[in-house]
């Protein structure tokens, strides 16, 4: 069996130690790849490399214009490469091959966009109105930059930071999760077939507790850009703090999907099911909380009881297939300990709930699950389950003013803000919510999409910064002031400033 290799210093080699780390196809639990297991020596190495080629400028040098070409080619190479990568992809995750494919999709969405940005106009002159002085604004990259991404949208998370990353001219150190190596060791060698200097971009893979320290501690690292848990997330902020380094964090979510009774059902209804079964629920945005009219709460917990019942979870490879496996066993463990302990906390099971038998036994599945009458004293309502689970929360009140009121406290009562959905056929209704939704996206009708061009990030301890978008371009540039005076002259602070004019004159007349 080939084994995945660490790429450092422009070469593909196994790690120092020799150690490797055995890869899980999750919908049958079989080995499906072998990778090297990075230490804390490679990853000394990979920064080691990546401060000397940002030091010596090779890539940040080039022009813009160039590395937007580039990542024009990046994305027309990863198209053409689709079935491939949503292959790797699939075997790595358990998604669904037909995820996996539009993944590849809003990936190349990412790498043109940013490559359109190459042309946006890159600082300004400043006009502070003195005589002789030239201002102006400039940016430039950031430095060294390390990249850890998340197992359940490899390739698509770790996009969001190599795009913007490579076009503002840094070095990347890429660390992609332990479980899903594959797409993103595919997306380094395509980076470097198409043309980023190869220097300017480190691999290595292997488990976040081990290497994350040195990597995040360094003071040769500039900047951590990271997308994962909470906890870890408090952990890397920890941890780069000694050195005062950039951080920008993309963290989790418990995301309310508010129904007011007057809204169009049908599409209100298919659309909570997407929101929270895509992907089995390990979605960042995944509306995982229902926060539903009290006097539609019959009408609509019915029929999404019995849709998700309906929803075929299986075979990952099979097109009738509508949602794959959950990423191990430990993690669907996790999930299914939310589920029996909101059961215990009052909570009532209307459907799912159970670890499958049968020729779903093979793999780390779990079935659409739905927990009714829930509120904020269970764990499942506050915390992440990151699994295919539901809660639903109703909302009342004797007015429009004091319902509307109610959803949106509901609604907000996390500690949580990464996104949110209103549904209601009343516009100005739609609008006043999603101003007082603190997350950081809100969609009115609809839930999930997003597009490369608008930023993506968290309110409160989803995180800070924000991916897409402008912003997330900004993330890795630095802003410096370049201030000329094209007439210099003695300040005339101090009390000796005309002799110093004089000397200086003196000096001068001589050396003429
Ligand atoms: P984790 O926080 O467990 O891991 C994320 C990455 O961090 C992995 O590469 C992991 O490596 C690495 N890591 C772990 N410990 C450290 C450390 N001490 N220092 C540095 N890196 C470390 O998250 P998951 O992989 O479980 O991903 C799921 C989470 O990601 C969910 O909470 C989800 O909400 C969030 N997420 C947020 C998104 C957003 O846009 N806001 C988008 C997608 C996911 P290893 O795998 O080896 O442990």
């Amino acid at each position: 069996m080939t084994i995945l290799q660490l790429f450092i210093d422009s070469t593909f080699s196994d790690s120092e130690s020799g150690n490797t780390r055995d890869i899980e196809y999750p919908a049958d639990s079989t080995i499906h790849l072998t990778a090297a297991e990075a230490s804390s020596a490679d990853a000394e190495r990979a920064i080691a490399a990546a401060r000397r080629e940002f030091d010596s400028g090779q890539w940040r040098h080039t022009t813009v214009a160039h590395r937007g070409d580039i990542l024009r080619k990046v994305a027309r190479r990863l198209l053409k490469d689709k079935e491939t990568i949503a292959r790797l992809e699939t075997f790595d995750t358990g998604k669904t091959y037909a995820e996996c494919e539009m993944d590849v999709d809003d990936v190349a969405s990412v790498f043109s966009y940013y490559a359109d940005q190459a042309t946006a106009s890159n600082g300004r002159v400043v006009d502070p109105s003195v005589p002789g002085i030239s201002s102006k604004i400039v940016t430039e990259p950031v430095g060294v930059c390390v990249l850890i991404t998340p197992w359940n949208y490899p390739l698509l998370q770790a996009s969001w930071k190599v795009a913007p990353a490579l076009l503002a001219g840094n070095s990347i150190i890429l660390k992609p999760s332990e479980l899903t190596p594959s797409t993103t060791h595919y997306l380094v060698k395509v980076l470097i077939e198409e043309g980023v200097e190869p220097a300017a971009v480190q691999l290595l893979l292997g488990a976040g507790a081990d290497i994350g320290p040195t990597l995040t501690e360094s003071p040769d690292v500039d900047m951590v850009s990271f997308t994962g848990g909470l906890e870890t997330g408090r952990t890397i902020m920890k941890s780069a703090a000694g050195t005062v380094k950039r951080v920008a964090l993309e963290l989790g979510g418990k995301n309310p999907n508010v129904i007011f009774a007057d809204a169009d059902l049908p599409a209100a209804i298919d659309n909570a099911l997407t929101a929270v079964f895509l992907d089995s629920g390990q979605v960042c945005s995944a509306g995982a909380r229902l926060v539903v009219e009290e006097s539609i709460h019959d009408k609509v917990v019915d029929e999404l009881v019995r849709r998700a019942r309906e929803i075929r979870v299986g075979d990952p490879f099979d097109s009738a297939t509508e949602t794959g496996s959950l990423i191990s066993s430990e993690h669907r463990q996790k999930v299914h300990t939310y589920v029996e302990r909101a059961r215990e906390q009052g909570a009532t099971l209307l459907c799912g709930g159970e670890i499958p038998e049968g020729d779903l036994a093979k793999g780390y599945f779990y079935p659409p699950t739905i927990l009714d009458r829930c509120d904020q004293s269970m764990d499942c309502v506050h915390d992440e389950s990151f699994g295919p689970v539901l809660t639903v929360e109703t909302f009342s009140g004797d007015s429009d003013e004091e319902r509307e009121k109610n959803a949106i406290a509901i609604a907000n009562d996390t500690i949580y803000g990464l996104a949110g959905a209103v549904w209601t056929a009343d516009a100005s209704r739609a609008e006043r919510v999603a101003r007082q939704l603190r997350h950081g996206t809100i969609w009115i009708n609809d839930y999930h999409p997003y597009v490369p061009h608008a930023e993506w990030g968290g309110m409160k301890q989803s995180g800070n910064g924000r991916e897409l978008g402008p912003t997330g371009l900004a993330e890795y540039l630095e802003i410096k002031h370049i201030w000329h005076n094209t007439q210099p002259a003695v300040a005339g602070w101090f009390a000796n400033s005309e002799d110093a004019s004089a000397t200086a004159g003196e000096a001068n007349s001589g050396d003429n």
